[in-house]
Parts: structure tokens; C-alpha cells; sequence
């Protein structure tokens, strides 16, 4: 456990233990599922999407509204019922209908990521334990660390996904700048988010005429999600960043030239 004087934050190690366990038979049991932000990671999407057997298009018009982030780039987030208690869409009698699906925020808790200048000097993966008073999970007596509690909720896939998308929300290129173009917040939302469109605008327009990818990658992304969603952060960093995700085919980029006078 370590202590960060200049934020006050107390930050766990993966090793550190915790007191924690959630079940049916709880006083408090779903209600941690109303009232709630929860805000969608790409790949959060494509796991509710495929656990919901819907299309991305569907499951975005139906669960989920968008925000413009400080930097221009959208924002996911789910949309809670209309009711009272704003509860969550998924909650059914008996707990989370979608737990097999569930979102990053709702696997990760009650830990939260923290980031001050102690975990940056140090590396990355600290948590600490979020304060929410109604919750009596604390008080069950069951013991784990970080480490096992994280892979018990399968959360490092999740961290690997968001890390790629970080990666370009993070970016230097972006950190004094606001994306105003409506053209590239719409790609970049279809990039990330709506992967059905965004293998449409792979395989049905002239993309694969224009990108120099090798055979077994098209295969790939043409029935994987997963895999399409890491060609997507390419294309991504390729359109905004200006790095060397992708290859444009030799033909292309001599055209290109030309058009620019580069020879
Ligand atoms: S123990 Fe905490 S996480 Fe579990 S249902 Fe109760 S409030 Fe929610
Ligand atoms: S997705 Fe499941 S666990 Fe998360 S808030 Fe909704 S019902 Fe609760």
C-alpha cells in the first residue's frame, strides 16, 4: 500500500489485499445498479453487443447517448431507464441479466484506477477502493488481493483493449487540441464504437484497395471483432495521429505524392 502526499490518495499494489464480496442475499444486492454513469469502452460494446446478440448499430441506438469529450473525440455512455431510480437497462429479478457481458466499470468495482505521481513513477496497474457508503460487500470478511480480484472479473483484456484506445485519446497531438471536424468525430465514432459500420466502410468501399494489409489480417477482421476493433485503433492513429499504422499501397501513396509535388 502506498500513500501519495501531494493527492491524499492511498493506492493499492497488485499484491495488497482487500475485503470485499458482492451476492444475492445482500441487503444492498443491485442496488449499486441505479444511479449509476457508466461510461462504455469500445470494447465494453463489442462484449454487450455480442452477449445481447444485436447489432452495434442497434445496441448504440438503444442503450447508450454521446457526449462530446474536451477534445472533440465522442463518448459513450449507458443509458439508464427512465424510471425513479434510473436503473440500469440490464438489471433483471435476479441480479445483471448481461454478467457475462458486463461492462468494465461494473468488473472493476469496488476498485477504481488511480493515477497520481507515486503510481506514475512507479507504473502502472494501482487501484483504490471506492467509498460508497451503502455498500456491504465491505463487510463480508472474504479476502483477495488486487491481482486475483482483477482476473477473477477478466478484467485485463478489458485494460489491454482500453490501452489501445488510450493510446490516441492521450495522445500529445491531442492534449492542446479540440477536434472540431464533424467529418472525423463521425469516423472516429464509427472507428471505435459501431464495428458493424465500420467493416462495412472496410469491405464495401475501395479501403482494401487503398491499405497495403497482409492476407491473413483481412481474414481476421472480417469475422473477428476483436481483431477488426485493433485494425480500427490502426487506422485510427494512422488518420489522426499521422503514425505509421497502416501502409498505403505503394500506387496510392505515388499518387499522393504527385498530388503534393513530392518526388
Ligand atoms: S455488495 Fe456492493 S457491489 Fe454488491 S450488490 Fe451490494 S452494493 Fe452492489
Ligand atoms: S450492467 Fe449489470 S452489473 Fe452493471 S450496472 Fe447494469 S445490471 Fe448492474
Amino acid at each position: 500500500m502506498m500513500n501519495d502526499k501531494d493527492s491524499g490518495v492511498t493506492v493499492l499494489t497488485p499484491d495488497d489485499d482487500f475485503c470485499f464480496d458482492c451476492h444475492p442475499g445482500l441487503n444492498c444486492f443491485t442496488r449499486c445498479c441505479r444511479n449509476v454513469h457508466i461510461f462504455l469502452m469500445p470494447y465494453d460494446i463489442i462484449q454487450l453487443k455480442h452477449g445481447l446478440a444485436m447489432s452495434s448499430k442497434a445496441f448504440l441506438q438503444q442503450y447508450t447517448y454521446t457526449l462530446m469529450g474536451k477534445n472533440g473525440l465522442p463518448v459513450v455512455g449507458l443509458k439508464m431507464n427512465e424510471d425513479e431510480q434510473k436503473t440500469c437497462p440490464f438489471l433483471g429479478d435476479s441480479g445483471c441479466s448481461v454478467y457475462e457481458s458486463r461492462p468494465w466499470a461494473c468488473r472493476v468495482y469496488p476498485l477504481q484506477p488511480e493515477s497520481t505521481k507515486i503510481t506514475e513513477q512507479k507504473g502502472l496497474g494501482y487501484y483504490s477502493i471506492m467509498d460508497v457508503p451503502f455498500c456491504l460487500g465491505f463487510e463480508s470478511g472474504a479476502t483477495s488481493t488486487v491481482k486475483a480480484w482483477l482476473d477473477r472479473q477478466n478484467v485485463p483484456i478489458y485494460e489491454e483493449m482500453e490501452s489501445l484506445f488510450k493510446n490516441i485519446t492521450t495522445a500529445s497531438f491531442l492534449s492542446d487540441k479540440k477536434i472540431e471536424n464533424r467529418q472525423i468525430q463521425e469516423m472516429f465514432f464509427m472507428a471505435c464504437y459501431d464495428v458493424d459500420l465500420f467493416r462495412q466502410f472496410v469491405f464495401e468501399t475501395s479501403f482494401l484497395q487503398r491499405f497495403d494489409i497482409n492476407t491473413r489480417e483481412v481474414d481476421q477482421i472480417r469475422h473477428d471483432d476483436t481483431a477488426l476493433y485493433r485494425f480500427a485503433m490502426k487506422w485510427i492513429e494512422f488518420g489522426l495521429l499521422k503514425q505509421q499504422g497502416l501502409t498505403l499501397k505503394p500506387h496510392v501513396m505515388a499518387a499522393k505524392k504527385q498530388a503534393l509535388g513530392i518526388h
